[in-house]
């Protein structure tokens, strides 16, 4: 089977993983996976890209996004305005971008996890000064698990991997085993399974890497031969990083577990133990990482959780 007619292009991001990749699938239609982030250098970058593949960026006939990340679909407004393209948006991503209650439910669940409140408007500073994806003024199309792309010679089907965000799909070509994976497989660095208000019962918190290890165990079974990451370079022996990946996550639970003693702590408290050096947005990234494992702990019997009338939880070890 000869491989699919795939450009990479990157773009430089301001954001600690690098720069984040765009797909041009030179086929019929003339499709964009995931649209880069809106800030100027990026917009250039994917310009020279595109000149570089010899097409025009009114030749862009669909984009496909694989999250609402504003590094993976910052450009869609620009893109859209320009081309005419149809943007094909995971549609249970579509809700967290345009609610604005999105960030309450993440606010709330970061003071329960313990976050200082100077801390979190810090951070809610930072990020209001990050760039904003375009996506005001455009229409796009809802896709979920089983959605076709037609090429003529060969097809993407749209599958719903949880982890990474709730509502993450990736496009998958089975004839050649290649997969357009997003955040969900990253070469260098393990994917972050993000603090998230669940999608299905208000208030509650998704349980990220529950979801995000059942999703590589999916991808495991499908055979690959090939991914296309979001960010880093395409990874030839994918089998092998989902492997590893998963392992990571196994080896990094029981590390979790290990900073649990008989004294209850929230999970800032814990994550400022695990990661002392961070700060920032990293904070962020540092809690829900804790968290996410601390839910498998816990899960395991390795950990208990008492909630006090706050709502804040703190995690000890259980009594031996
Ligand atoms: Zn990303």
């Amino acid at each position: 089977m000869t491989a699919l007619p795939v450009h990479r292009i990157t773009m430089p991001t301001p954001y600690p993983v690098g720069p984040v990749n765009s797909y041009l699938i030179q086929a019929d239609p003339v499709t964009l996976v995931d649209a880069g982030i809106n800030t100027p250098q990026a917009q250039k970058a994917l310009l020279l890209g595109l000149e570089d593949i010899g097409l025009s960026l009114e030749a862009i006939e669909q984009i496909l996004i694989t999250h609402a990340h504003p590094d993976h679909y910052g450009l869609v407004g620009f893109l859209q305005e320009r081309s005419g393209a149809t943007v094909y948006f995971p549609k249970r991503e579509i809700a967290r971008v345009r609610d604005k209650q999105m960030l309450f439910a993440i606010g709330k669940l970061l003071l329960e996890a313990g976050m200082p409140l100077e801390l979190l408007f810090k951070m809610d500073q930072q990020r209001r000064q990050g760039p904003k994806p375009g996506m005001d003024h455009d229409e796009v199309v809802p896709i979920d698990e089983g959605d076709e792309f037609d090429f003529g010679g060969f097809k993407l089907i749209t599958l719903h991997m949880p982890g990474h965000t709730g509502g993450h799909v990736v496009f998958h070509e089975v004839e050649t085993g290649t997969l357009f994976a997003g955040d969900q497989l990253l070469p260098e660095v393990s994917p972050n399974p993000l603090l998230e208000p669940s999608l299905d019962e208000p208030g509650e918190r998704r349980r990220s890497l529950k979801e995000y290890l059942a999703s590589l165990e999916r991808m495991e079974g499908l055979g690959l031969e090939l991914a296309y990451p979001g960010h880093g370079d395409p990874v030839r022996a994918p089998r092998e990083l989902i492997r590893a990946t998963i392992e990571h996550h196994l080896k990094r639970k029981s590390e979790v577990a290990g900073y649990l003693s008989d004294e209850p702590k929230t999970v800032y408290e814990l994550s400022s133990e695990v990661y002392p050096n961070v700060r920032d947005y990293d904070v962020f990234l540092a809690v829900s990482e804790v968290v996410a494992h601390l839910d498998l702990v816990v899960e395991d019997g390795d950990g208990l959780i008492e909630t006090d009338p706050a709502g804040v939880a703190r995690y000890r070890a259980p009594v031996p």
